[in-house]
């Protein structure tokens, strides 16, 4: 089963995915941790795209869908969590084409519907996991006293230094101009749903559980 979640900066897809990793065994496929991999690694690729992440822009399409086509390649077979792909209208068409080379289908989109004030709100208070990518939140779920990380017991943690104000306001931009036409063209293909991204997280994760059996 193959499934995207779709939704703007902060809006939960990468807390969802990796429950759905560890409960349902699916891979999580995120080209945002994808091309910052490329970055930290030093690459022709990561050194291109390094200045329009922090700035908050989107990366061609070219290069995005050459990363996805990769990981499709290299794990084919499993079930797949698109998170923070598509993100354009082109990268929507280029993953159908992709599915059905590979004579595989879209499940479903999940849709995670959170307001503005809410995703500033979340963003600029998140960090992760440097060893493992765990997702924290100084609020809503706040680092173990300890400073141990629940699921690997790591202790360093990171910020992204796009987490701020000001790239976080062209980021949402971003998703509003060239993403948010991504709710109308699933919902055309009968395979939109949408959840209630303001909810605590073990309830947006039942309600994509509902939706998903
Ligand atoms: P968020 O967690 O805020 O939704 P991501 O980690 O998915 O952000 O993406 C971080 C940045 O990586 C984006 O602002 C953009 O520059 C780039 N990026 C990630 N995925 C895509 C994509 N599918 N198309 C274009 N750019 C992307
Ligand atoms: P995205 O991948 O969509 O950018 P994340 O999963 O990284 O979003 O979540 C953004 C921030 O909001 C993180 O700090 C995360 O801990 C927090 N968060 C995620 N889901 C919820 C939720 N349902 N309620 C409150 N905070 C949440
Ligand atoms: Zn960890």
């Amino acid at each position: 089963m193959n499934i995207i979640l779709l939704g703007p900066p902060g809006a939960g897809k990468g807390t969802q995915a990796r429950r759905l990793v560890e409960e349902r065994g699916m891979i999580q496929l995120s080209t945002g941790d994808m091309l910052r991999e490329a970055r930290t690694s030093g690459t022709e690729l990561g050194k291109r795209v390094a200045a329009i992440m922090d700035a908050g822009e989107l990366v061609t399409d070219e290069i995005v869908i050459g990363l996805i086509e990769e990981r499709l390649e290299k794990d084919k077979g499993a079930g797949f969590i698109f998170d923070g792909f598509p993100r354009t209208l082109a990268q929507a068409d280029a993953l159908g084409d992709l599915l059905a080379k590979h004579h595989a289908n879209l499940a479903a989109v999940i849709e995670l519907r959170v307001d503005d004030d809410e995703l500033v709100r979340r963003i600029t208070a998140r960090s992760t996991c440097a060893k493992c990518g765990e997702v924290y939140n100084d609020i809503t779920r706040p680092i173990p006293e300890d400073g141990k990380c629940v699921v690997c017991g790591g202790t360093e943690f990171k910020r992204r230094a796009d987490d701020n104000e000001e790239s976080l306001r062209t980021r949402l931009m971003e998703y509003y101009k060239k993403t948010s036409p991504l709710i109308g063209y699933y919902y055309a293909k009968g395979k939109l749903h949408s959840v209630n991204g303001l909810n605590d997280i073990d309830r947006v994760a039942a309600d994509i559980a509902a939706i998903l059996d």
